[in-house]
């Protein structure tokens, strides 16, 4: 049975005041090792190892809802002390440490002393993390950038190599996407492409990633998933899409379809190849009447 020791807002002043006795301990290799990283989960596991010399724990956990964010160090245990992680009226997450016997009193004020050092490097370390995503976001439509897409394309490709797994790509181009823009305007196109975007979302896996790889063109990357899988999936995208109907801002209906190319990895092939083959196939989409799929040729 896992219990609660503990459960409270840490504001890191007040909490600072509080614990004059504790704070006499040497924090200086804390607060120095909390300085060299802004990457949440090794800041995270910094903490963890400079704590437990002064408060024995298994594991740790930290949550944060906004960023989606669970992180996990070490093992779980039975007993748990939990911390609303707190800086003025921001809200940081949950952080709690684990062992197999509970915390007494003096440990817990031990351990809001080290939250206290904690709490604003991980407000700056969380800061980071959201500038970043939202570096790597395309901001018309939500889904990942070009500069995104090469450093997932690598860490697949990797993976794929490493594992002996499938990879897949497909790429789509929206068919006669200018028209839309010239009839009904380029405000009515951003949106088709926020409306396509959507389509593809709802589509896809959660293990699936979506990037907008041009203009009206958007590109999703597959992992663990063999080219049938994938002409699956493009033929399931291409007419739910087709089935969509959009509002142009007169009311008038419109409707778009997308032809699509499908790649898989095949030995010895490099990213780079990989996606020469999902364009080429795309190409041969649109030649042979748009509102298609084609597969790559080998
Ligand atoms: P095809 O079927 O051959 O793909 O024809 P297409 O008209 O879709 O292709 P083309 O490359 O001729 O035109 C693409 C259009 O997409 C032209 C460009 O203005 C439009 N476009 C690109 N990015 C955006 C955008 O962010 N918003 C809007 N509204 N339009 C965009
Ligand atoms: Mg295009
Ligand atoms: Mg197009």
């Amino acid at each position: 049975m896992r219990t609660k020791a503990d459960k409270l807002a840490v504001l890191a002043p007040v909490r600072a005041e509080r614990n004059k006795a504790v704070m006499e301990q040497p924090f200086y290799e804390l607060v120095y090792a909390l300085q060299t990283t802004l990457d949440v989960e090794q800041l995270l596991g910094a903490f963890s190892l400079h704590l437990a010399g002064a408060v024995p724990h298994e594991g740790w956990r930290f949550s944060q809802v906004e960023q989606g964010l669970q992180l996990v160090g070490g093992s779980p245990a039975d007993h748990s002390c939990s911390y609303q992680l707190q800086l003025e009226d921001q809200q940081l997450g949950e952080w709690r440490a684990e062992r197999d016997h509970s915390f007494s009193e003096n440990e817990l004020a031990t351990i809001e002393a080290y939250l206290c050092r904690l709490v604003y490097p991980l407000r700056n370390a969380l800061l980071y993390r959201r500038a970043l995503e939202s570096a790597f976001l395309d901001p018309l439509t939500g889904t990942r950038n070009r500069g995104a897409l090469y450093s997932s394309l690598q860490r697949e490709w990797e993976l794929a190599r490493r594992h002996g797994q499938a990879l897949s790509v497909i790429m789509l181009d929206v068919d006669h996407f200018k028209a839309v823009n010239d009839t009904y305007g380029h405000a009515v196109g951003d949106t088709v492409l926020q409306q396509v975007a959507d389509c593809i979302t709802t589509c896809v896996r959660a293990s699936d990633i979506v990037f907008r790889y041009g203009g009206e063109e958007f590109l999703i990357l597959l992992s663990n998933t063999p080219q049938d899988g994938a002409m699956h999936l493009a033929e399931r995208i291409r007419l739910e899409l087709a089935r969509r109907t959009h509002l142009a801002s007169d009311g008038t209906p419109l409707r778009v379809t997308a032809s699509l190319g499908v790649a898989s990895l095949y030995d010895g092939d490099s990213k780079e190849v990989l996606l020469t083959h999902a364009d080429q196939a795309l190409y041969r989409a649109k030649h042979g009447g748009r509102n298609r799929v084609e597969i790559a040729l080998h």
